[in-house]
């Protein structure tokens, strides 16, 4: 194996896939909307869920906190199973916002970063990896971030090693993308994005199409 092969083998990632459609959040509320938007269910749904959440509430504290019970369950209802919990994280991110930053999230993520983190770590679904997508993907902190879909790449590539922990997987495959920070936000992001589309299309979690990989020759678990 190459000395450091993530440069090489994102071209080829790219080149396989074409460069990933971007998600649709953009500020750091945006983004714990998406994640609250839905539950274990396809990206196309969270889009549904997400888009009329948007919709209805304009992804604004005062949106949600003005909408009746019954109207927030509808929405969350969008987004599968457990409707009525998702009600109880919309209504409490919503306050979370208003009372502990007092209604701009965004200027948090302006903080050193161990705060930065903190702050979006306040709210429901928000662990480290979480808090690693809003930092890169506001722009905020160069950061590598990694969904699980990634991550998994990272492993079966010998780039990350797999730990009984997720949490300490994560840090591993966070690791192999450091050197590379320097690149920057823009480069950090197409990285999360070409190994999620390679884990969710390619590189599945049970049954991966090695056949079809543009990495197989380089793969140490290539089957
Ligand atoms: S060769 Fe198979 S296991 Fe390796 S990255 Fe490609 S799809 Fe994943």
């Amino acid at each position: 194996m190459k000395a450091s092969p993530v440069l090489e083998w994102l071209d080829a990632l790219e080149e396989q896939h074409g460069r990933p459609r971007r998600l649709p959040p953009r500020s750091a509320l945006d983004w714990i909307l998406w994640e609250n938007a839905a539950y274990l269910v396809p990206d196309a749904r969270r889009r549904k869920a997400y888009a009329a959440l948007d919709e209805a509430t304009g992804l604004r504290p005062a949106g949600i906190l003005g909408l009746s019970r019954e109207r927030l369950r509808e929405l969350a209802a969008l987004g599968g199973m457990m409707p009525e919990r998702r009600v109880e994280k919309l209504l409490s991110i919503a306050e979370t916002v208003n009372d502990a930053f007092g209604g701009d999230l965004d200027s948090a993520l302006e903080l050193p970063l161990a705060k930065a983190r903190r702050a979006v770590k306040k709210f429901p679904g928000i662990g480290d990896p979480g808090a690693d997508k809003i930092l890169l993907f506001t722009g905020t902190h160069a950061l590598p971030a990694l969904d699980s879909n990634g991550l998994r790449v990272l492993v079966r590539l010998g780039l990350a090693a797999e730990a009984k922990s997720y949490s300490t997987t994560y840090r591993s495959g966070t690791a192999a993308l450091a050197p590379h920070a320097e690149l920057g936000c823009k480069w950090l992001m197409r990285a999360h994005d070409l190994l999620r589309a390679h884990g969710q299309s390619l590189c599945k979690h049970k049954a991966p199409v090695c056949a079809a990989c543009s990495l197989a020759d380089d793969c140490p678990s290539a089957s």
